[in-house]
């Protein structure tokens, strides 16, 4: 690649040099089929299975409840529509800042003639509690809250949230959106009392197009695709063997070398602030975070009078690489999280996302910091005339 600095680790990461060397070589002395009966493929499915243990190791989980997809997209649609009851007037509850990987789901069941409520968020970009109180119901079956938010890095208390549902009726699945905590915060499921996580590698430097589901109850839970009954019928298809054992390493590298790189973006955040509060005193911004908890690997800032996109396009003319909200939204010139976060839409049209990763030098970051506070401050000249 070239040689652009990039600040976009929420929407992807780098693979881990180490993990694609791994997938080079699995892909090409491992390449059998992990279904086949010769003695070739056992091994390779004892391989999936060890993959299985270490992913569950890392959610202290049990490994027979991990299920191998294509992603978190696909996780979060088994995760929801796998649980989708016959039950009449069931409900399910899902935040108002979900991905839409999530979102988008919850408003298909709703289209199917399901009951959806969504819960509010803060201020702060996380679940409004007393919200989530309200909307809780006899009838609800199912809840889906993120962990992180992938827009503002704002963190849920999810031990909360889950103590909330469960004091109300045990039996409603919870299922977290782990994508933006797994590898970089812990994740002890059994201590948060979860239903349901998703995640994806292709966020902590694994390959992309592999991912996990852990569900707790497997009794409960419907395929979404049909096929020739892999992973225990929950999940047909031939596995991505390379990209699994790939996203294991990953997984391995990320769990070992979690508090280092925590505080090294930590710090990376903190130099990206203290530019911006140094250098832009006389600009109107706003960084939306939470004052309870933050991810330091995410950055949400807006500014008023300015356009993102502008932004962004004259950063990467100066070889830095930042975000416009989420990749897969992006596109789209509103933002539903910071709506719902109650954003002034001055602000919210002016608004990017620096993402850190621990491969991210020092260096960069000064460099990137003070391109940033330079690019600002031009685009402010140039628009507002100032
Ligand atoms: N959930 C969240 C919070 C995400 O940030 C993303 C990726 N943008 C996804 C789900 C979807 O993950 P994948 O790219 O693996 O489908």
């Amino acid at each position: 690649m070239n040689n652009k600095i990039f600040l976009d680790n929420a929407s992807t990461t780098k693979i881990d040099q180490t993990v694609n060397e791994l997938i080079s070589k699995i892909n090409l002395d491992d390449f059998y089929n992990p279904s086949a009966l010769y003695h070739e493929s056992v091994l390779i499915k004892q391989k999936i299975e060890n993959a299985q243990l270490t992913i569950a190791k890392a959610l202290n989980v049990e490994s027979k409840n991990i299920i191998f997809t294509s992603g978190a997209t696909e996780s979060n649609n088994l995760a929801i529509l796998g649980s989708v009851t016959a039950k009449k007037n069931a409900e399910y509850i899902f935040s108002s800042g979900e991905h839409p990987s999530v979102y988008n789901v919850a408003k298909f069941l709703e289209q199917k003639g399901a009951s959806v409520k969504f819960v509010k968020l803060t201020e702060n970009g996380t679940v409004d509690l007393d919200d989530l109180k309200n909307k809780l119901s006899p009838n609800t079956h199912f809840v889906s809250i993120m962990f992180v938010s992938n827009e503002t890095g704002a963190i849920n208390d999810i031990q909360a949230i889950s103590k909330i549902i469960k004091s109300y009726n045990p039996k409603i699945i919870f299922h977290v959106d782990g994508v933006q905590a797994f590898g970089k915060i812990q994740c002890d499921l059994s201590k948060l009392g979860i239903d349901a996580f998703s995640l994806s590698s292709h966020k902590f430097h694994g390959p992309k197009g592999v991912g996990a589901l852990y569900y707790k109850n497997l009794n409960s839970l419907k395929p979404q695709i049909l096929g020739g009954g892999q992973q225990l019928n929950f999940r047909s298809g031939t596995e991505n063997v390379s990209g699994i054992l790939g996203m294991e390493l990953a997984c391995s590298i990320a769990q070992t070398k979690m508090q280092e790189s925590f505080q090294k973006v930590s710090n990376f955040r903190k130099i990206f602030i203290n530019k911006i509060e140094q250098n832009l005193s006389d600009v109107a911004y706003q960084i939306n975070q939470s004052t309870t908890a933050n991810s330091p690997y995410i950055l949400s800032i807006s500014f008023k009078g300015l356009k993102s996109e502008v932004l962004m396009h004259m950063l990467e003319d100066e070889g830095v690489i930042v975000g416009t909200g989420s990749a897969c939204s992006s596109k789209k010139q509103e933002n539903r999280v910071l709506q719902s976060m109650g954003k002034n839409a001055d602000f919210i049209k002016g608004n990017v996302r620096i993402s850190f990763s621990r491969l991210n030098t020092l260096e960069e970051i000064e460099k990137a910091s003070d391109i940033f506070t330079k690019v600002v401050q031009k685009l402010k000249q140039n628009i507002l005339g100032k």
